[in-house]
């Protein structure tokens, strides 16, 4: 009687399997007969419908629809009203678990008590706190969290004759990308490395589709789809209909109707590889960097793994094929291979080992290609190290300073030693911020934990005090402090991370004045002159994208300057996060870099003066009359924008502090960092700007 299944909870899907009588792991339908259940909650019902009836709603432009939540697991900010009540991203997944688990119950005719949840492998402390918190509102005693591309390993993996083998997982689905290497032998998957992207998945592909598809319809009707959210889902449906259509055959054809109006267009698959170009080279180097960690090159490897439904895309399975050499492994479905994996990890939990008598077992459609025989044990790896804010020596600055490195097998635990001063017995009490994160910034990482520890003994005016912390084989984060001179263990309390921390990025000892999170009007003015064209352009048109991700639309409105010789207003600021989406999407090199003639234009954007007002620049050269574009920022700074700068490529990083507001708002990026650049700018601009103003 399986009492225990495994979950793949999933930013667009989810599925439930469990071992069978026979010792296969085996997908256990939904009421509807499915394998999958859609992860979409439609609200306009009582109960709430879950999976392929609420997709159905959410189609038909039903508003009281929740989806896409995963991303938002663990984040206070995130919450949605139904029925005057507030759901976060945790009690959301709670409803889709529920359902899983009554559904498994009617399939399986028993109690479904315990489960493994799989969740991406760069989830962080909170996101995975909050999977499991899901699972126990769901009445799930939740065993284990164990990392998707683990799972697929492990659905994959079990051993052909015990080969040892070293594969790269490229696990691509509707929301996230996830790249991992595992090593895998008759007893474990150990995973080497991990790479990913919580923000590109298969939705990307579709929204530049419907973004080409409702461009042509504004043009040849004067309808624009993109300013009716109920048009807007349509094209949406269609388009990921046409990207389907379009991994089976070389052209979809797709017809728009809104109102009376009814259009038809063609979209050939060359013409569709052509448009994500840039999406998909992204996961090509999150691929490459995963690969360097692991210090494996594409020769080493004996295979590569897809998992996710966008996998199915031809371009991927080419992207694969010219790099490994070979096809991919075949044999398992896509979709349900992490939800596999998840089943054999709750047998082994459950303590029903895979070596035993048992049959073994394949996997996959007709002609399995892996006799899947049961691997004992998973080494899992956390994508993010683990650190504690610290005053630099110098006393200059706070960093990050990192205690147990990523890609470390979990469980792992490591200590520091810090110094601690004691003020003659005034100051027992210690505060610590734990990060994730790999900069010495701490505003680049994010700040997972507060730890208050209290009793610490006057010995000596400078105490050295012991901390350790450590990763669960969940992943889940403890930390303990133990006065060294002492030995005793420090008393330990648990406090909310303030929302504003703008203050690790000033001088310990400045005291920021605080300030009103006002709204907010920024303007991007992005370099497009023709040394942007390629990789440059595709790399800053994805960190833009993650920007806008993290860009908190109720209170923002965010606009789009192009320059090169021209000037091009994309987008006037909008709260309208998909018209500034689909302006990125247009934006072509050309030409060179009248920077000057930007600024002046974002300037007069910038007037309305009831709001705190940004440009970003973002730049890869020397601008064409680079005094001229100094003055304007000038006067834009006079006239309170604050101004940052981010350079690639040839950008000057004096030029770029001749423009910014502040020595901390003018960065120069390698390639590569650009999204965490953006990253790091959009969290400061929704902390309020503090630590871009000017130090005393
Ligand atoms: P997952 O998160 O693994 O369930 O993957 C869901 C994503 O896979 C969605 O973006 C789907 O549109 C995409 N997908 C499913 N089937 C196909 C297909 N045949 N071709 C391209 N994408 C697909």
């Amino acid at each position: 009687m399986p009492t225990f299944v495994g979950i793949d909870l999933g930013t667009t899907n989810s599925v439930v399997a469990a071992r069978n009588a026979y010792g296969r792991p085996e997908v256990i339908a939904n009421r509807d007969g499915r394998n999958i259940t859609p992860s979409v909650i439609y609200f306009g019902s009582t109960p709430p419908a879950v999976g392929d009836e609420a997709k159905e709603w959410a189609r038909l432009g039903n508003e009281q629809i929740a989806s896409f939540f995963k991303p938002h697991m663990g984040s206070p900010l995130y919450r949605l009203r139904f029925d005057g009540r507030d759901y976060d991203a945790t009690d959301l997944s709670a409803l889709i678990l529920g359902r899983l688990k009554e559904d498994a119950e009617a399939k399986l005719g028993s109690p479904v008590e315990h489960a493994v949840i799989t969740v991406p492998a760069y989830f962080a402390d909170a996101q995975r706190k909050a999977t499991m918190e899901a699972g126990r509102l769901a009445g799930l005693d939740v065993r284990r969290i164990i990392n998707e591309p683990t799972a697929a390993a492990l659905a994959y993996g079990l051993q052909k004759s015990g080969v040892e083998e070293t594969v790269l997982i490229y696990d691509l689905g509707g929301g996230t990308f996830d790249v991992t290497v595992a090593r895998i032998t008759p007893d474990e998957v150990a995973v080497l490395s991990t790479a990913g992207d919580r923000d590109l998945g298969g939705k990307d592909w579709d929204d530049l589709i419907a973004t080409y598809l409702a461009e042509k319809f504004a043009a040849d009707t004067g309808l624009d789809p993109l300013d009716d959210p109920v048009a807007l889902n349509e094209v949406l449906t269609l388009a990921e209909q046409a990207k389907w259509t379009l991994s089976e055959r070389t052209s979809a054809r797709i017809t728009i109707q809104i109102g009376q109006q009814r259009k038809s267009y063609e979209l050939a698959r060359a013409e569709f590889e052509v448009m994500t170009f840039a999406l998909m080279d992204r996961t090509r180097r999150l691929t490459e960097e995963a690969l360097e960690e692991s210090g494996l090159t594409w020769k080493r490897l004996s295979g590569v793994l897809l998992v996710g439904g966008s996998t199915r895309m031809p371009m991927v399975r080419s992207y694969v094929k010219e790099m490994a050499g070979q096809d991919p492994r075949a044999g398992v479905n896509v979709d349900e291979v992490v939800a596999l994996g998840a089943a054999i990890q709750a047998a082994i939990e459950a303590g029903e080992g895979a070596d035993d008598a048992r049959p073994r077992f394949t996997l996959g459609g007709k002609q399995p290609q892996y006799t899947l025989a049961g691997a004992r044990k998973v080494v899992d790896v956390m994508s993010h190290s683990l650190g504690a804010v610290a005053v630099s020596p110098d006393g200059s600055s706070y960093v990050n300073d990192v205690i147990i490195r990523r890609n470390l097998p979990i469980p792992a635990e490591d200590r520091k030693v810090y110094l601690h001063e004691t003020h003659g017995g005034r100051n027992e009490k210690l505060e610590i911020y734990l990060t994730q994160g790999e900069s010495t910034r701490p505003l680049d990482c994010s700040v997972i934990g507060k730890y208050v520890f209290t009793g610490i003994r006057a010995t000596d005016a400078e105490v050295r005090v012991d901390v350790a912390m450590s990763y669960d084989v969940n992943g889940v984060v403890q930390v303990h402090a133990t006065q060294r001179d002492t030995g005793h263990a420090l008393q330990m309390k648990v406090e909310a991370v303030p929302d504003d921390l703008s203050w690790l990025g000033l001088p310990p000892s400045f005291d920021p004045a605080r300030a009103p999170a006002d709204p907010t009007r920024i303007y991007l003015l992005m370099d497009v002159s023709a040394s942007m064209a390629g990789t440059p352009l595709v790399e800053a048109q994805q960190a833009a994208r993650a920007f806008l991700d993290k860009c908190d639309f109720t209170s923002t409105e965010v606009g789009l300057i192009s320059f090169s010789d021209e000037v091009t207003l994309q987008a006037e600021a909008t709260d309208n996060v998909r018209k500034v989406q689909a302006a990125l999407a247009r934006l072509e090199p050309d030409g060179t870099t009248n920077l000057s003639d930007a600024i002046e234009l974002a300037r007069q954007k910038l007037n309305r003066l009831d709001r705190t007002r940004y440009m970003v620049i973002l730049t890869d050269g020397y601008p064409d009359a680079a005094e001229s574009a100094a003055e304007q920022a000038a006067r834009a700074r006079g006239e309170g924008v604050e101004i940052v700068a981010i350079g690639m490529g040839d950008a000057d990083l004096a030029y770029l502090r001749r423009l910014a507001s502040t020595e901390e708002g003018s960065i120069f990026a390698r390639q590569g960092e650009l999204v965490g650049a953006f990253g790091h700018i959009a969290r400061v601009i929704a902390e309020g700007g503090r630590s871009l103003r000017k130090l005393p």
